[in-house]
């Protein structure tokens, strides 16, 4: 995709989306969230974007899992996101930060929504191998899934297509015990294949 049509992709998301950051649900996690985001905004030296930050849900979206406003710095995630686990939220998150790092660190210059600058910023987010697609995992990828991996605290499973590349915490307990932050006492860790429930 180039970048004149990116922006127009923004400018007509603009419009038939801007309902969709209004419509909310509940506060619920999306706080929780925001502070994670903001903690690794911070995390890259970018506090006055992590000051910007916002989070919220909408359940109004269909397949598309995350989108990122960096005029507003604002993120909107897909509720059936957590259907998928909390590693599949994450993943989202984190993907649609790196593209409010991107824009914030780029200014007013034009840039691919994901290219280089793109790239780069999952890197540093701790993201290598970050897929350019903001669709929600779909059945045909679900039953790919072969790698589960089990948080040590409150044993929530996470199911994924790949492996880890670095350690990954649970964040449902960095949320519940850490404020959000990274620990790695909430290091998900895996599950052997043949423990699996047949599904
Ligand atoms: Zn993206
Ligand atoms: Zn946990």
């Amino acid at each position: 995709m180039t970048p004149s049509s990116f922006q127009k992709r923004i400018s007509a998301s603009a419009s038939t989306e801007r309902d969709l950051t209004k419509q909310v649900e509940p506060a619920g996690d999306a706080r929780d969230l925001a502070l994670f985001g903001k903690a690794a905004l911070e995390g890259l030296g970018l506090g006055a974007l992590a000051a910007k930050l916002t989070v919220t849900w909408n359940s109004r979206m269909r397949s598309t899992a995350g989108l990122a406003y960096p005029n507003t710095s604002q993120i909107v995630l897909n509720p059936k996101l957590r259907g998928f686990g909390w590693a599949e939220v994450e993943r989202t998150l984190l993907h649609e930060l790196a593209h409010l790092v991107a824009h914030h660190r780029c200014g007013r210059r034009r840039i691919s929504p994901h290219g280089p600058e793109w790239r780069r910023a999952c890197t540093d987010l701790g993201m290598d191998n970050e897929a350019r697609c903001h669709d929600l995992p779909l059945p045909r990828r679900k039953m790919a899934r072969r790698f589960v991996y089990q948080c040590p605290s409150c044993a929530t499973k996470v199911e994924r297509v790949r492996l880890f590349r670095r350690p990954a915490a649970c964040l449902k307990c960095c949320q519940t015990h850490c404020g959000g932050r990274y620990d790695k006492r909430f290091n998900l860790t895996r599950v052997l294949q043949q423990e699996l429930p047949l599904d």
